[in-house]
C-alpha cells in the first residue's frame, strides 16, 4: 500500500535534499565547501544537517555533501570490510586495502582538503578548529564502526583523528554530523544575518551569558531588569560580567586559559 500524495507537486524537503546530499556521484559544485563522508551508513546522511539552517544551506548550494558507501569498496563476493584484529582479541577491524581505496577514489573527486577520522583518541574538536574547517575548501571524513581501523591507512594518508568527547560512540557518523554541523554553520550564508557567532560561547574563550525572551514574567521570575532598561552599555557590562563568572565556576580550564 502507498501513502496518498498529498504534496500537491511540491517536493518534500527530504526529497529536494536527497539528489545533492544522499547520492554519492552527485555533480560537483564547483569552489563550493564540500563534505565527503566515507561511512557503511550513507542513509544516515544528511540527518540532522538536513533540517533548518544547514538544510536550507544544503539545498542552496552554501556547502555540499557526498556520501560514499564503504562496501562498494568491499572485499569479493560479500563486500567484506573488517576482519579480527591482528594479535588477537574482541572485536573486529575496519580493514586497510578497503579504506584505502575508498580514499583514493574520494581523493580523485575534489580539491585536496584535511581528511580526519573520528575517533574517541582524536584532539577533542573545538570552535578553533570548527573555524579553521569553514575557512577551507571542505573535509573528508572517516566514519569509523567495530573496534576501528588499521593504524596504516591514518599513518599513510596522514589522517588526523578528532573526537567530539571522551566517550565511545557506537560509530563515527553521529560525531562526524556533530563536527560538520560546527564548520558549515559558520559558512558565510548558512545562518544568515539569523544567529550571530561572534559573541556565542567559545568564539572568545568565555561561556556565553544566560538568555530571556518573553513573557517578562513567567512562574513569578522575572528576566533581570538591567536588561529591560534599554541601557545599551549597562546590558553589555552585565553580558560581560555573567559570562565572566559562569565561565569561572562552571569551567576553570577555559577560565585559565583567558586569563593567562
Ligand atoms: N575501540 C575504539 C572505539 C571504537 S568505537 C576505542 O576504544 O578507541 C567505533 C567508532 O565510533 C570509532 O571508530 C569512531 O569512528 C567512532 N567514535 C566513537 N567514539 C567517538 C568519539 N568520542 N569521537 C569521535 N568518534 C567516535
Amino acid at each position: 500500500m502507498t501513502t496518498p500524495d498529498r504534496s500537491h507537486g511540491r517536493k518534500s524537503i527530504r526529497e529536494s535534499l536527497k539528489p545533492r546530499a544522499l547520492d554519492g556521484e552527485s555533480p560537483d559544485l564547483v569552489g563550493i565547501w564540500r563534505a565527503d563522508i566515507i561511512t557503511l551508513f550513507p542513509d544516515v546522511f544528511p540527518g540532522v544537517l538536513g533540517a533548518s539552517l544547514t538544510g536550507k544551506g544544503l539545498k542552496d548550494g552554501k556547502w555540499q555533501l557526498h556520501t560514499h558507501d564503504l562496501r562498494q569498496f568491499g572485499e569479493g563476493k560479500h563486500r567484506n570490510v573488517d576482519d579480527t584484529p591482528a594479535g588477537g582479541g574482541a572485536g573486529m577491524v575496519m580493514r586497510a586495502d578497503v579504506l584505502g581505496r575508498a580514499i583514493s577514489d574520494v581523493l580523485r573527486r575534489r580539491p585536496p582538503c584535511p581528511i580526519i577520522y573520528m575517533s574517541p583518541r582524536g584532539k577533542p574538536l573545538t570552535q578553533a578548529r570548527a573555524q579553521a574547517l569553514a575557512e577551507g575548501p571542505g573535509v573528508v571524513v572517516l566514519c569509523g564502526r567495530f573496534e576501528g581501523i588499521d593504524q596504516r591507512v591514518i599513518d599513510h594518508f596522514q589522517i588526523e583523528e578528532i573526537s567530539v568527547g571522551d566517550y565511545v560512540l557506537s560509530g563515527g557518523e553521529l560525531a562526524a554530523q556533530v563536527m560538520l554541523d560546527t564548520a558549515v554553520r559558520l559558512i558565510p550564508g548558512v545562518l544568515g544575518n539569523q544567529i550571530s557567532t561572534e559573541h556565542e560561547s567559545f568564539s572568545n574563550g568565555l561561556l556565553e551569558h544566560p538568555q530571556y525572551t518573553r513573557p517578562p514574567v513567567w512562574e513569578g521570575r522575572e528576566i533581570p531588569a538591567v536588561l529591560m532598561s534599554g541601557h545599551h552599555g549597562k546590558v553589555e557590562d552585565w553580558q560581560k560580567q555573567q559570562s565572566e563568572a559562569l565561565t569561572q565556576e562552571r569551567r576553570p580550564d577555559l577560565w585559565e586559559a583567558f586569563e593567562g
